[in-house]
């Protein structure tokens, strides 16, 4: 049963009011947000005296009106201090720098060493980025309201462990704990399908409508899902992994020691292992670390000049990702599906025409005439960008800064 206590409301809307912002740039009166969120003018107005007092919001002038009291204009305070957000990939770490508004200050990008990661690797690595991106923007640490990392396999979000990699041998490890005491910051942790879905509806598809599902394609494959507005996250926070529910009974080997998973045939293993069976010589196949990039962007090129192998590996691709796509709309009814991340980027419009058309053959048809299937607008950094917006709801949640002791606190300063 949803049973949404009084301040999950008040959170909820203090996240719809600040995505207006974050849709379009530009300064809005309280009817402006009013309008645009369907909160009531009295909600808004709350919810924006709240965050002009914690300086999240600047009234920056007035409205014009024909008659009647001049509106003031609000907006953003991009300089109120900066969000960190960390996507700890398989073979790689990107950390990006961001102003309150979301604009992007600085990026830093290391590659890991696949071969026996430790979680202490990971947090030198993570510690080397975030300290990177400080000294690149001069941007001091003190001004850092939070630091998101999303870290692949699945995390228990309330007591900031990684319970399991799917590439590396960890087991219930307490990441939050040591990366806060390295980094000494507020951090967050989550995964990126979370991240994902977090990007998309603050910054892309998921800014319109209330049922999304985001399709995250890299290496690793899985769903993130904003239901009714809200991220899903389930019931110990695993929802969305997709990628691993069965798409061919009894069929590859998963990375995840299953047989016939989602993630053997659409991720770039998956892809890899299409190309093989087809062309087992192929170039392209060539073993020599994380060969995602260089695959994905030689089937493109060859794409482009009509090449039959390329052609033949990303049609049964996207056959393989229509069919495993049509569960999801069957089972889930969203409005817009979106196609994300590395194998999206590369593959672009040839994948998405294809798997529309697979789509149709493995979807009713009530449901399929519902959902929108496109390819994610959001640019290379969906993850990162994601897990900042992570750290800015962690700081939208804190009670010492929203509350009835930050209320006290700013009265008294006053006065
Ligand atoms: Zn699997």
């Amino acid at each position: 049963m949803v049973n949404r206590s009084a301040q999950d409301i008040r959170r909820l809307n203090r996240f719809e009011v600040l995505r207006c912002f974050h849709a379009t740039a530009g300064p809005r009166t309280r009817q402006d947000l009013a309008r645009e969120t369907t909160l009531s003018f009295a909600t808004v107005s709350n919810l924006t005296a709240e965050l002009l007092d914690a300086g999240v919001l600047l009234e920056v002038g007035h409205a014009g009106s024909s008659g009647g009291r001049p509106r003031a204009l609000l907006t953003l305070n991009a300089d109120r201090g900066t969000l960190i957000g960390v996507d700890v990939g398989e073979t790689s770490i990107r950390t990006e720098l961001f102003d309150l508004a979301l604009g992007e200050m600085a990026v830093d990008e290391r590659s890991i060493t696949p071969s026996d990661v430790t979680p202490e690797q990971i947090i030198d690595l993570i510690e080397t980025g975030v300290d990177t991106v400080l000294t690149t923007a001069k941007a001091p640490r003190s001004r850092v309201l939070g630091v998101g990392i999303s870290l692949p396999g699945l995390v228990e979000r309330e007591r900031g462990v990684s319970t399991y990699s799917p590439y590396w041998a960890w087991r219930d490890v307490p990441m939050r704990d040591h990366l806060a005491e390295r980094l000494d910051l507020p951090i967050h942790l989550d995964n990126p399908l979370k991240a994902s879905a977090l990007a998309e509806m603050w910054f892309g598809a998921g800014r319109d409508v209330d049922n999304l599902v985001v399709v995250m394609l890299r290496s690793g494959v899985g769903a993130g899902l904003a239901l009714d507005g809200t991220l899903y996250r389930g019931t110990t926070n695993s929802a969305g992994e997709w990628g691993h529910s069965c798409l061919v009974f009894r069929g590859r080997r998963c990375r995840c020691g299953n047989l016939g998973c989602v993630e053997a045939y659409v991720g770039t293993y998956g892809i890899a292992e299409t190309l093989r069976s087809l062309a087992p010589d192929d170039p392209l196949l060539a073993a020599d670390g994380d060969r995602s990039a260089p695959l994905l962007a030689g089937l493109a090129a060859r794409l482009a000049d009509g090449d039959p192998v390329a052609t033949e590996v990303v049609g049964q691709t996207a056959a393989y990702l229509g069919a495993a796509v049509g569960n999801l709309v069957n089972i889930l009814n969203p409005e817009v599906l979106v196609l994300g991340d590395q194998v999206a980027a590369y593959l672009g419009e040839h994948l998405l025409a294809g798997t529309r058309t697979a789509l149709a053959d493995h979807t009713l048809a009530q449901p399929l005439r519902a959902v929108t299937l496109r390819l994610s607008s959001l640019p290379h950094d969906a993850v990162s960008r994601g897990a900042a917006a992570l750290a800015f709801e962690g700081f939208l949640n804190d009670r010492e800064v929203f509350g009835p002791v930050s209320r006290a606190r700013t009265a008294k300063a006053r006065t």
